[in-house]
């Protein structure tokens, strides 16, 4: 068995080693009882640290999928737990992952990105991207669906009325009203991002305002915030949609998380990040009891205008 990474994938090491191993097991290459490499073996092979090993390993057995005997190693678990989570739909490792050559590869790219970023969660968040070739559709993530591992496949074409284009596919994300109202209202924009950001969504739960803490704080500006509102319902997707207004790129949901479109996906990936990051130093400053000190007014306003025209 060779283990191996890749640096540029965006998934994180321990995730890459264990979705390796997590194949074998299901497809049977490694059958129950049999020992799976230890985590000396699995650093020596491809390279990682030996808490990176770990994590795989204790992330599989978290799936009980091997069961860990300490001072003996890892061994696969016994066949009929190994048959019940082969059929586990939330984790379909043992599927291959195909590129699509279309936006759904950039998604793709894109979610594990910000699921290694632990901006979106194993099923919260999602994303949406309009077809180059037909701005009334668009591209979403499917309903419910463990996000660490989707694959372009797995992603659904809808219309700006939320009407499935592929008979066969699956639910789109619950919250798709979300997506289809702000590509709706806004046609000068491209991809929407919902993510579980946690500093985020904090800065919202302490009703923290969004400080312009550095230049890039200052250049998206304060967010808007909507109050709680039923998850995956239009009265959400609507209030959204009007938080956004005609060039807004951000809102903050109560009880909830984050909204980001953008003109397209990697921009709106780098704006979700850049909230995430100034929520995180914005709180911590508080955490050590120090208000933080925020740009000259007359730079925040330049800052502002910039922003605006290129949200
Ligand atoms: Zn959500």
């Amino acid at each position: 068995m060779s283990l191996t990474i890749d640096p540029s994938d965006p998934l994180p090491l321990y995730h890459q080693i264990h979705e390796q191993l997590r194949r074998q097991i299901v497809s049977g290459v490694l059958k129950s009882g049999d020992s799976l490499p230890g985590e000396s073996q699995i650093c020596a092979e491809t390279g990682v640290s030996r808490m990176t090993a770990r994590q795989a390993l204790v992330l599989l057995a978290s799936e009980r999928l091997v069961v860990r005997q300490r001072g003996r190693g890892t061994f696969v678990a016994p066949p009929e737990v190994v048959r019940i989570r082969k059929k586990d739909s939330l984790h379909p490792h043992n599927l291959k992952r195909e590129k699509t050559s279309d936006e759904r590869d950039e998604l793709v790219f894109i979610i594990r990105e910000l699921y290694g970023k632990n901006l979106i969660t194993t099923t919260g968040g999602n994303l949406s991207l309009r077809l180059a070739g037909d701005s009334s559709q668009l591209w979403i993530t499917p309903s419910s669906t463990f996000k660490g591992n989707l694959r372009p496949q797995d992603m659904l074409r809808i219309d700006l009325e939320g009407r499935k284009l592929d008979r066969e596919a699956g639910p789109p994300s619950s919250e798709h009203q979300i997506h289809t109202e702000i590509l709706k209202a806004r046609p000068d924009l491209n991809a929407v991002i919902h993510t579980h950001a946690p500093w985020a969504t904090l800065l919202v739960l302490t009703e923290t305002p969004f400080l312009p803490i550095s230049s890039e704080a200052a250049f998206i500006g304060e967010i808007p915030r909507v109050p709680f509102i039923m998850p995956g319902s239009l009265e959400l997707a609507q209030a959204v949609t009007e938080a956004l207004g005609e060039t807004g790129s951000a809102v903050l949901m109560q009880n909830h998380g984050l909204v980001v479109a953008g003109t397209d996906l990697r921009r709106a990936a780098s704006t979700s990040e850049v909230i995430e990051r100034c929520a995180e130093l914005i709180l911590r400053c508080m955490l050590l009891g120090r208000q933080p000190p925020t740009l000259p007014e007359g730079a925040i306003r330049r800052l502002q205008k910039t922003g605006q025209m290129m949200a």
